[in-house]
């Protein structure tokens, strides 16, 4: 098995003037990347810019970050034939490493908006080593850009940044120089290619957490009244759980927080994120793991926020239909006066 660790640059419409095409938001012009054996030792590199044919003109805050050249590109390959040479270099069974989720997202959109025919497994399991980075050194929650990784690691800048290659030989050395071992575990799951039947339903079993990807629902409601969307048990043992806090939305509506109990190994929080697909449907990422006696404060502040907010909109709601009253019946008494 090789690690392609891999980065592109891409393009999108020039703001003001062409319409984006919506099947094609962000056209690839630029594809860097290196391969690494089990051992993170490096054994490949491949690196092609691409001549667009979507969007011709430079967008100019992408012109502001990557230093391609149209008049340049117009001599490169386009993108049928360069693609097809970076699958084939990747081999069999490639392992993708990125940093960040977006690359491996855009490569598979820019791959069907040219018919190309790929075999990724699905579901398709990934390193984001921007997350990896995060959960080894970080709190796991802060997503930080690649050159302050390769600053905090020491690695020497020989090299520019915000170019493909470039970048991807980065995220490879920050790759050899980070202790992976206790976070490669945590692989991440693309959400391009979505689960069709319940069965492609992803279920993953982390130390710390269990994750769930679910079908695609046509709204919100749709999948909070589904079983398998809401249901919780004990990461640990599996036995199912006395709710200690019902499913509730967060402020912003696009989360859904739980509190359950098993009786042997303690609290566990349950949360639920609503996604958009890329078509006009929603899918759910359900995250479970232990909750610390923190976690638990946290949740009830956070309910109870949720409730004072809905509490001020009842009460703006009813103070307007009170003043819509009065005003009806001072019209009503003027015209009875007339
Ligand atoms: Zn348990």
């Amino acid at each position: 098995m090789n690690y392609i660790v891999f980065d592109l640059e891409w393009n999108q419409a020039p703001a003001g003037r062409a319409r984006p095409n919506p099947k094609l938001p962000f056209e690839i012009l630029e594809i860097g990347a290196v391969k690494l054996n089990s051992r993170f030792k490096t054994v490949g590199e491949f690196h092609e810019t691409i001549k667009p044919l979507v969007y011709r003109e430079m967008n100019k805050q992408t012109q502001k970050i990557v230093h391609l050249d149209m008049n340049e590109l117009k001599n490169s390959k386009t993108f049928s034939p360069a693609a097809r040479h970076f699958l084939e270099w990747c081999g069999e069974e490639p392992m993708f490493v990125t940093w960040g989720p977006s690359d491996l997202f855009e490569l598979q959109r820019n791959l069907d908006y040219y018919k190309i025919r790929y075999d990724f497994p699905k579901p398709l399991l990934y390193y984001d080593l921007q997350k990896l980075y995060s959960l080894a050194l970080m709190d796991g929650k802060k997503r930080p850009a690649l050159q302050e990784a390769v600053e905090a690691l020491e690695i020497r800048e020989t090299k520019p940044f915000h170019g493909a290659f470039e970048d991807a030989w980065y995220t490879a050395e920050v790759m050899k120089k980070l202790n992976l071992r206790p976070v490669l575990e945590y692989k991440s799951v693309d959400y391009y290619r979505l689960p069709e039947t319940r069965e492609e339903e992803v279920y993953l079993h982390f130390k710390t957490y269990d994750k769930y990807v679910s079908v695609p629902f046509d709204s919100k409601e749709d999948a909070l009244n589904d079983k398998t969307v809401t249901q919780i048990r004990c990461p640990k043992c599996g036995l199912p759980v006395i709710h200690r806090m019902k499913w509730f939305a967060s402020t912003t509506g696009n989360m859904y927080y739980a509190l359950i109990s098993c009786p042997i190994h303690g609290n566990v929080k349950g949360k639920i994120r609503i996604r958009k697909t890329r078509g006009d449907r929603i899918f759910i990422v359900k995250t479970i793991k232990p909750a610390t006696d923190k976690d638990v404060e946290d949740l009830k502040a956070r309910k109870e926020a949720v409730r004072e907010k809905r509490h001020k909109r009842l009460e703006k709601e009813r103070a307007a239909r009170r003043r819509k009253k009065a005003a009806a019946k001072a019209t009503a008494y003027s015209s009875k006066e007339s």
